[in-house]
């Protein structure tokens, strides 16, 4: 078990006048929902407990966005879908074509990278003939303007640390968890003790 400074994951609220900063699924401060296309992802420098077992962190690969500087992941869903097209849903390229497009490429990102670029040059589907529209990669593009010439894709993916969630929660989430614990106790008790009172009295 040893401390080491890393770049650590973690989101941004995107809730008004939050701000909060966390690494689960939720905002510790207003509980809400990560969504990706609203909340940003940045690295950080951090403190972290390595080479323990189970892990709590694990470094993983991410793609920052060239124009926002947001982290996100790319799936091969992803690729699956922008390699058709969008509005009758046929396949832009033939399965040899993607085969020769890929040929010297070794990660999910360079087959993204050679995808968009092939993507780029129709103009048009050519099952459908209608235009292809070109979008950022990154999550945020819906929300946040991203110039559409720029595929938001990264040349090259960034390491960073992620939180596995497989032992328990931070010290801090911890103190929140317990809190919230003692408030819905607390609330509780006072709610079964008024309920009694009145059910005595009608016994009596
Ligand atoms: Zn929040
Ligand atoms: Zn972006
Ligand atoms: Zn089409």
């Amino acid at each position: 078990m040893r401390l080491r400074l890393a770049p650590v994951e973690h989101k941004v609220c995107a809730t008004a006048d939050c701000g909060g900063s966390y690494e689960g699924e939720r905002c510790l401060q207003c509980r809400s929902a990560f969504d990706p296309a609203l909340g940003r992802k940045e690295p950080a420098d951090r403190l972290i407990l390595v080479d323990v077992d189970p892990a709590i962190y694990e470094q993983t690969y991410r793609c920052r966005c060239p124009v926002c500087k947001n982290l996100f992941d790319l799936r091969e869903e992803n690729v699956v879908v922008r390699a058709q097209c969008p509005q009758c849903l046929q396949p832009l390229f033939s399965r040899v074509q993607l085969q020769t497009m890929w040929r010297d490429t070794e990660t999910l990102l360079q087959r993204a990278r050679k995808l968009e670029r092939a993507r780029r040059q129709l103009a048009v589907c050519p099952r459908c003939a209608q235009p292809i529209a070109v979008e950022s990669w990154c999550p945020l593009a819906p929300t946040v303007p991203h110039d559409p010439d720029v595929s938001g894709l990264p040349q090259n993916p960034i390491v960073v640390w992620v939180r596995t969630f497989h032992i328990s929660e931070s010290l801090e989430e911890l103190q929140k968890e317990a809190l919230d614990e003692a408030w819905r106790t607390a609330s509780e008790e006072t709610t079964s003790t008024s309920d009694e009172e009145p059910a005595d009295a009608e016994e009596h």
